[in-house]
């Protein structure tokens, strides 16, 4: 069975991000996928926050990866739309096999070529311009059921 969220506003997609960081342990992986606008950035915002980083979240998308150090563990925010194979010279694994929190822009470009378990968030657009979110996994099973099980909670409220 899989989980599907709805999102009907950039509010509600901070907040499912805000919510999801509470969950996070150190060198957890999930990656973001979407289309261009779908949402990354701006659960990547929320997801920071939950965490307790207050500087401004920027997309990576020219830096590829961005370093927050002040919340309850280190997220690396990374966006590897341009990568295009050059993970070895950015020292991803580093990152990859880290002890902060990884969260991937375009992640589907890499998972393949990826060792290390993850949790997939995919961003889906409608027609009216809201979201939908549903949540894949390969391996990370006790995340992703804690992710279900707060999903299902959150549907409830
Ligand atoms: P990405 O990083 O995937 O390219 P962004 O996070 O930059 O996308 O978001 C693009 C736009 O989508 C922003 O203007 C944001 O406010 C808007 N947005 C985010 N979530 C929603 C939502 N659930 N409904 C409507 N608009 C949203
Ligand atoms: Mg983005």
């Amino acid at each position: 069975m899989q989980m599907t969220f709805y999102l009907k506003n950039d509010a509600d997609t901070q907040s499912i991000g805000e919510k999801l960081s509470e969950l996070a342990q150190p060198g957890d992986i999930f990656i973001l996928t979407g289309e261009l606008g779908a949402g990354k950035t701006t659960f990547s915002k929320g997801f920071a926050k939950g965490l307790g980083i207050t500087q401004m979240i920027k997309s990576p998308t020219y830096t590829l990866i961005r370093e927050y150090d002040s919340g309850r563990l280190p997220l690396y925010h990374m966006d590897v739309y341009r990568l295009e194979g050059a993970g070895d010279d950015l020292g991803l694994e580093e990152y990859l096999d880290g002890e902060g929190v990884c969260l991937i822009e375009w992640g589907e470009l890499i998972k393949d070529t990826m060792d290390n378990e993850f949790i997939e968030l995919i961003l889906h657009k409608t027609p009216e311009d809201t979201r939908f979110l549903t949540v894949e996994h390969d391996g990370a099973t006790e995340r992703y059921n804690q992710i279900n099980a707060l999903m299902t909670t959150l549907e409830k409220d």
